[in-house]
């Protein structure tokens, strides 16, 4: 058994529409898509920093790896962090005038 996402009322597994409210039941169906409904803009903003901003980057990669349960989300934090400590070594290495 299942509950209407609208209405709450308890809806057979199967059923494709609600028998209360007419909605349909079909949008979200398994918990991967509820793990794709999570926010990626952190995710994202996190591997663009990597490059400008990589102590920005390095946090936002930490802060999106304890926040997200979504492995794909979480795969793009951890790849990020990394990324900004290489960015901020060449960084460093470019103020030196290196
Ligand atoms: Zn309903």
């Amino acid at each position: 058994m299942k509950f209407c996402e609208k209405c709450g009322k308890e809806i057979d597994d199967n059923a494709v529409v609600c028998p209360g409210c007419g909605a349909s039941t079909a949008v979200k169906a398994s918990p991967v898509t509820t793990a794709e409904s999570e926010n990626p803009k952190m995710a994202r903003m996190a591997m663009g920093f990597a490059f400008l901003l990589p102590i920005v980057g390095i946090i936002l990669g930490i802060i999106g790896l304890k926040k997200y349960s979504d492995p794909k989300l979480k795969k793009q934090c951890i790849i990020a962090i990394p990324v900004a400590i290489v960015a901020w070594i060449v960084w460093i290495f470019i103020m030196r005038g290196f």
